[in-house]
């Protein structure tokens, strides 16, 4: 499988360390507020990820990291904590603040139908691994300590600019980041803060040099080495954490264990809402709460993303959102072809269904290529539903449609069939048609849509769809 490599800035074909397994860490929310669609289009495109891997028939093994603690509003560690910010926003302490929206994200990450990473690790759970390695990298002399705590020294990491390509004589960048007089370059960063003086956090901890938190950078490193190794194949995020998050994660671990901490590094483009950056103070941070309550369909929402490819600045509209729905039910009518197979005289399609899967397993294996995957995949729809199937064809596309699922995780395969009540009102319907008596037609329609029922006025006739799928969202 290829896959661009943000480290070589090439397309690459993924060869892990010892095949079958392939190891993945994503950096995960910062969970202090709802995620919003930005959120969203990035783990989607990771999950993604992950299930083009299992389509090549490699094991992943994925982990996941919650930031519930240390991770301060500005990049330059200063300012406040943003699950101490939330805490003081709702009235809550910071471990509330923690748990609702770990909570929140989870049950997104079920909505969205996201694989289940092998493991999801709290910062706030792996205090201690944090000093560890930040002991490992104070012996190796990495380290130096200010008023406000225990700072990597950047200058000591002789690659530091390399992932990023960063230019660190740019004034610019300098200050932007806004140094602490008492840092050593403006881009060393903490691995541990102190408590500030006279102030009980509602999370803070011993340590050797003072009660405290950590940083935010350190957590992603001593996480990944726990569960991975001190070597990963593949490291993901979003694309603005490549200058200073995954340039101090390298940072870390490299000094740490002088080795290659990944050999693979994937990040997802920024997603814009019409064409504006996402940010509180615009109030364009779109859950998925208010995706389901506007009536769109969660999976509508993963075809969506599907659309762009990771790599491009993706734009989310709500007119989007609806094509993207429209296109779903287009697909799902397809998948309620089983419950209404036909005899097919004429016409046939440019494709086998034993074929779908395959076309589809290569296009991701193409550096996750999903526009054209979803083109793809319309092209079959919408022939399908032009010529509609026989019955001895049911079998071939359930297991297409289990494949698909498997692909890109849209729940077709979910689509049930109606009962008999609702077959009869179709018949009525039809019949009503046949009269032309258009007002019970249209009366009869909306009764089903009602019933989440949605029509499709096909070539050989109506084809019936789910508006919307009943299940529990159970997590593997
Ligand atoms: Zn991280």
């Amino acid at each position: 499988m290829q896959l661009y490599n943000t480290l070589t800035r090439k397309i690459e074909e993924v060869e892990p360390i010892d095949p079958p397994k392939v190891t993945v860490y994503t950096c995960g929310p910062t969970v202090y507020d709802y995620a919003h669609v930005g959120h969203w289009f990035n783990y989607v495109r990771m999950d993604t990820l992950i299930r083009a891997l299992l389509s090549q028939g490699l094991k992943p093994n994925w982990v996941m990291n919650v930031t519930d603690v240390g991770h301060l509003v500005s990049d330059a560690d200063e300012g406040e904590d943003k699950l101490q910010k939330g805490a003081r926003r709702e009235g809550k302490t910071a471990w509330e603040i923690a748990d609702f929206y770990t909570k929140d994200f989870l049950d997104g990450m079920k909505a969205l139908n996201m694989l289940k990473p092998g493991h999801i690790v709290k910062a706030t759970d792996h205090i201690a691994d944090q000093i560890a390695l930040i002991k490992r990298l104070e012996a190796k002399g990495f380290t130096y300590v200010i008023d406000d705590g225990v700072y990597y020294d950047t200058h000591k990491f002789r690659h530091y600019a390399d992932f990023a390509q960063l230019d660190l004589d740019d004034q610019q960048i300098t200050e932007r980041i806004k140094p602490n007089p008492q840092k050593r370059r403006p881009e060393d960063f903490a691995l541990w803060k102190f408590s500030p003086k006279g102030e009980q956090r509602d999370m803070e901890w011993d340590s050797p040099w003072g009660k405290g938190f950590p940083g935010w950078h350190i957590e992603c490193s001593a996480m990944s080495m726990k569960y991975l190794g001190e070597t990963l194949d593949i490291h993901t995020g979003g694309i603005d954490h490549i200058p200073v998050h995954h340039t101090n994660e390298i940072a870390q671990s490299e000094a740490a264990t002088g080795k290659a901490f990944a050999h693979y590094w994937m990040h997802s483009n920024h997603v814009t809402v019409d064409g504006r950056k996402i940010s509180k103070s615009l109030g364009n941070g779109i859950s998925l709460q208010e995706i389901i309550a506007k009536g769109f369909s969660p999976e509508a929402l993963r075809l969506y993303v599907l659309e762009s490819h990771y790599r491009s600045h993706s734009i989310f509209s709500w007119n989007g959102l609806q094509a993207a729905q429209n296109r779903l039910n287009d697909l799902r009518a397809m998948a309620a072809l089983r419950w209404q197979p036909r005899q097919v005289t004429h016409d046939s399609t440019t494709f086998a269904l034993e074929e779908v899967s395959g076309v589809i397993t290569a296009l991701l294996a193409d550096d996750l290529n999903t526009p054209q995957t979803l083109a793809f995949l319309s092209q079959v729809s919408t022939q399908l539903l032009a010529v509609h199937i026989e019955k001895d064809m049911v079998d071939h596309l359930e297991i297409m449609l289990k494949a698909i699922d498997g692909l890109l995780g849209l729940r077709l395969s979910m689509v049930k069939d109606i009962s008999p009540k609702q077959k009869a009102l179709l018949h009525q319907r039809e019949a009503a048609r046949t009269k032309q008596d258009w007002k019970l037609s249209d009366k009869i329609r909306d009764q089903l849509k009602f019933q989440g029922i949605g029509l499709n006025d096909a070539a050989h006739g109506v084809i019936w769809y789910p508006l919307w799928l009943s299940y529990k969202p159970d997590h593997q």
